[in-house]
């Protein structure tokens, strides 16, 4: 197979969801169309439990877990997919975001019955930060949900984004029917606890045929022929253009426990959901057709258990092969590496691998020299945009408990934010060390790596901040000077970036309103 045919017949996105709402259950059901699995019940969710908090041996294997199917990557009708993991834990939030950076589209699912949940806003935002085509899964139809009409009128107001409906749903929970496929005009019966396939799906040239009322009954069918007329009428075809845009997301219903409206979705996503994509760089666009390799890690996962300190650095393809035991520029380090033992993620088994296209997911082998964002070249000095940080919710001061230790410490605390397991600020005009995470299981992580990797032992002390923001100004003085006006306030980020970090929303709109000057950024990039 030739090069530009390995590009487009690759898809990589992401599934994205709030807890709960089914993410596990889909993967599995499309890992089972794609052959990669052969039963039920083998995707292990990568929920950490609640209850798990302290329990570190726990989370080390929600971990391991979460690692094995970090990417998955299945064929499916000739396309090659590759799917990657998103944690579900909210305490995690960061990593999800950074895995969106790496995917060209998503699946969202929502839960029929709860609708749009916290943190299926929270994933949205980031996807239309960077306008990723998203596609709507609306599961649990079997329940008894929320009226359709107003279910989508809830998600296209509260995502900010047009929906387009490709299915429908004939009723909810006990009197769910099925779906009628608008674009293929057919009709999807749905038996509970049946897996539906090809010969459920009943071909209707005419929605008036009552063969429908046969099937549905009078009521359903003259529901489902009212709804159609509306939904056509306002929204005609599917303009893909659009979809690609970010600005419309088509519509399944389903219930993916039930492998129903599961595969309609899978064969609308393998027709429309962008190939890899071209991507900014520091020096312009570079296009998966670029005969030149690069690419950008975007997650780290290190090993908890001290026997076996290996991390492995995920690396998206961008543009070029990625060749085995071939040398490659490390952008920010300006050395030479190579990789004897790639790993691709082909059945979720780590298999060694020699080459890998643009789309494509790499594990690298890593000592130490890789942190989130760096880019690798064919020798080029550019590197990948748009991998941003984002604001920490929680903010602690980090005490040393051991003077002994600060060098371990010292370096511990600068690997695990290489990881992006969490963000450091340090403050100005002082020593004092800010740790900022998105979730206190994050605390616990870090203390306890701290202690086990690096020997240093470590507390955490409460801060009342908020949120971080990164400051720039064109007026330098006046930045410096509300640096060292605010030092209770002011820190530097780990690359050296000027943050404020605010109190409460209050004192965040006061300090904006009162310096004009100054551009407060709720996120940065990781350059
Ligand atoms: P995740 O947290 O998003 O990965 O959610 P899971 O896939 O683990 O699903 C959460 C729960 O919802 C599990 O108990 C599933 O069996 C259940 N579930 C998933 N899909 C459906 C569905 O279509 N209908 C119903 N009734 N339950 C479902």
């Amino acid at each position: 197979m030739g090069y530009q045919q390995e590009i487009e017949r690759r898809k990589t996105f992401a599934i994205i969801s709030h807890p709960d709402a089914g993410k596990t259950t889909l993967t599995e059901k499309l890992l089972l169309f794609g052959g990669a699995i052969q039963t039920a019940g083998a995707v292990k969710s990568n929920k950490i439990k609640k209850h798990a908090t302290s329990d570190f041996m726990e989370i080390e294997k929600q971990r391991g877990i979460s690692v094995a199917t970090s990417v998955m990557t299945f064929e499916y009708n000739g396309f090659l997919i590759n799917l990657l993991d998103t944690p579900g834990h909210k305490d995690f939030a960061e990593d999800t975001y950074r895995t969106l950076t790496a995917v060209d589209s998503v699946v969202l699912v929502v839960d029929s019955v709860n609708g749009v949940e916290e943190q299926t806003r929270r994933l949205m935002e980031v996807c239309r930060m960077r306008d990723t085509p998203v596609i709507v899964f609306i599961n649990k139809m079997d329940r008894d949900g929320k009226n359709r009409f107003d279910l989508l009128e809830e998600i296209e107001k509260e995502l900010n984004i047009a929906l387009h409906p490709m299915t429908w749903p004939i009723n909810s929970g006990k009197d769910f029917k099925g779906v009628y496929n608008l674009a293929e005009k057919n009709l999807l019966l749905f038996t509970a606890g049946t897996k539906a396939d090809d010969e459920d799906a009943i071909h209707l040239n005419d929605l008036g045929d009552e063969f429908i009322d046969m099937k549905i009954g009078e009521r359903d069918a003259n529901q489902l022929r009212e709804d159609v007329e509306l939904i056509e009428a306002v929204h005609g075809n599917l303009n893909v253009s659009e979809y690609l845009a970010g600005k419309v997301a088509p519509v399944f219903f389903g219930s993916a426990v039930n492998n129903f409206g599961v595969q309609e979705m899978l064969n609308t996503f393998i027709q429309i959901a962008p190939t890899p994509k071209q991507r900014e760089t520091s020096t312009g666009a570079v296009s998966p057709n670029d005969d030149k390799f690069s690419g950008f890690v975007f997650k780290i996962h290190a090993n908890l258990d001290p026997r076996h300190r290996d991390r492995i650095a995920f690396l998206r393809v961008c543009s070029g092969k990625f060749e085995r035991n071939k040398y490659y520029h490390h952008v920010r380090l300006d050395k030479d590496i190579r990789f004897s033992n790639p790993y691709s993620f082909l059945a979720r088994s780590k298999d060694v691998i020699e080459d890998a296209y643009p789309g494509d997911v790499v594990g690298l082998f890593d000592t130490g020299n890789f942190k989130i964002g760096d880019t690798l070249t064919e020798g080029d000095n550019f590197y990948f945009l748009g991998i941003p940080t984002f604001s920490p919710e929680i903010f602690k001061e980090l005490v040393n408990k051991d003077p002994m230790k600060a060098k371990q410490l010292e370096k511990g605390i600068q690997q695990l934010t290489d990881e992006g397991v969490a963000q450091l600020f340090t403050q100005f005009g002082g020593t004092k060390k800010i740790i900022g995470c998105v979730g206190d299981l994050q605390f616990e992580v870090i203390q306890y790596r701290l202690l086990q990797e690096y020997g240093a032992s470590v507390e955490f002390r409460p801060l009342p901040f908020y949120k971080a923001c990164w400051l720039t100004s064109k007026d330098s003085k006046k930045l410096e000077d509300f640096l060292r006006f605010k030092q209770q306030n002011t820190a530097e980020d780990k690359d050296g970036q000027p943050v404020y970090l605010a109190q409460s929303e209050w004192f965040l709109n006061t300090e904006i309103t009162n310096n004009p000057d100054i551009t407060f950024h709720f996120t940065s990039e990781v350059h």
